[in-house]
């Protein structure tokens, strides 16, 4: 028998039980390329799917960890050949396939793209599923046709991971960038990567009107419930919001006021399924335009022993900008 570290997580009668095991590979799931795991990080997501405070998983047995880099160990797949080196997000990986908080994963090869050639496998994971989604919102809103002449860009849950990798694109693209937080004691850290301007999360969090004072041209919006009503109620005519998260909640308690008075638009991000042309233009984008020393500022990292803690923190809102899991001993 043949077995590599992983997190399991299982329903048990008290509720999700998260724990370490030697994961047995025949019980790994169906998948063309077998990927030996450097690389994970912890996102909110998992956060979610290891404490259990929302339905994630959708089987168990699950392995979680929506995101990874490493190696191609076997391949029946042309497209891909053993000592590759890859990257994975999305696509139900630690959902509803076995995911990335492991030594290994097998998954089909239409899911993994090629490590861009700028980035190392530890840094493609410090952008990792968070800060790919950034970049997917910022390219959401230069599709709709925004540019920093247009105005400002707000963005929400600025210390989080897809807050503060959005922060440095926007800058690096030219915006001036309002960055909303709940955690004065980043100021000094959002400015460092970029923030012209902070501001307390408590100014959108609450219920407001249909129609504020125009703000912002764009938004990056990573909270949602009356934190997006109020970014769309505060843009100004013709602007657009990029949707990406729902850290305060999934709701979304609006008006149409912003759309057919300002139209003002609201553009859906989604990471999971996003089609690998796209995929592959955003990781184009981030290897050439993220700044690394930003890259660096955003990331800690764990060893993979204490990623169950930091899972905790992460749903507590207690962790800043991106944490890379150091799965390779
Ligand atoms: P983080 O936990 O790193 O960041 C979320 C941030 O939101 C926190 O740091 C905090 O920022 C803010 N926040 C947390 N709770 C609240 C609250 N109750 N009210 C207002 N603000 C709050 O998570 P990620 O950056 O990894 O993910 C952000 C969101 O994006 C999540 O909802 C996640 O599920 C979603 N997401 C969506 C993806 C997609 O495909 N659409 C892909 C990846 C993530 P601060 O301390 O600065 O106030």
């Amino acid at each position: 028998m043949s077995t590599f570290r992983a997190i399991r997580i299982d329903k048990a009668e008290t509720g999700i039980v998260a724990a370490f095991v030697d994961f047995d590979e025949a019980d790994l799931m169906e998948g063309d390329v077998d990927v030996r795991i450097s690389h994970s990080t912890v996102n909110y997501k998992d956060g979610l799917n290891i404490t259990g405070k929302a339905p994630i998983a959708r089987r168990f047995p699950m392995i979680p960890g929506i995101d990874f880099a490493g190696v191609v160990e076997r391949s029946a797949s042309p497209a891909f050949k053993p000592g590759d080196q890859v990257l994975l997000t999305g696509y139900g990986v630690g959902e509803s396939h076995l995911g990335g908080f492991a030594q290994k994963a097998r998954v089909k090869s239409e899911w993994l793209a090629p490590l861009p050639p700028g980035l190392s496998p530890a840094q493609a994971m410090a952008i990792g599923t968070a800060g790919f989604t950034a970049m997917l919102a910022v390219l959401a809103l230069e599709r709709f046709g925004l540019s920093p002449q247009a105005g400002p860009c707000l963005v929400t849950g600025a210390a989080g991971g897809v807050g503060s990798v959005a922060v440095a694109l926007l800058k690096k693209a030219g915006w001036r960038v309002i960055a909303s937080t709940g955690r004065p004691q980043e100021a000094a850290y959002l400015k460092s990567l970029g923030a012209d301007e902070i501001i307390d999360r408590a100014e959108l969090s609450a219920p407001g009107k249909p129609l504020g004072k125009p703000r912002w041209a764009a938004a990056v919006e990573a909270v949602g419930s009356h934190t997006l009503a109020n970014a769309l109620a505060q843009t100004q005519p013709h602007g657009a919001v990029a949707a990406c998260g729902n850290a305060q909640g999934l709701d979304l308690p609006t008006t149409v006021a912003p759309f057919i008075l300002r139209g003002v638009a609201l553009l859906g991000v989604d990471s999971v399924q996003c089609p690998m042309p796209l995929r592959l233009s955003a990781w184009r984008r981030l290897d050439q335009d993220l700044d690394r020393a930003a890259l660096s500022a955003v990331t800690s990292h764990i060893p993979f022993d204490r990623t169950l803690d930091v899972a905790r923190d992460i749903v507590a809102g207690k962790v800043r900008g991106r944490v890379v899991v150091d799965i390779a001993p």
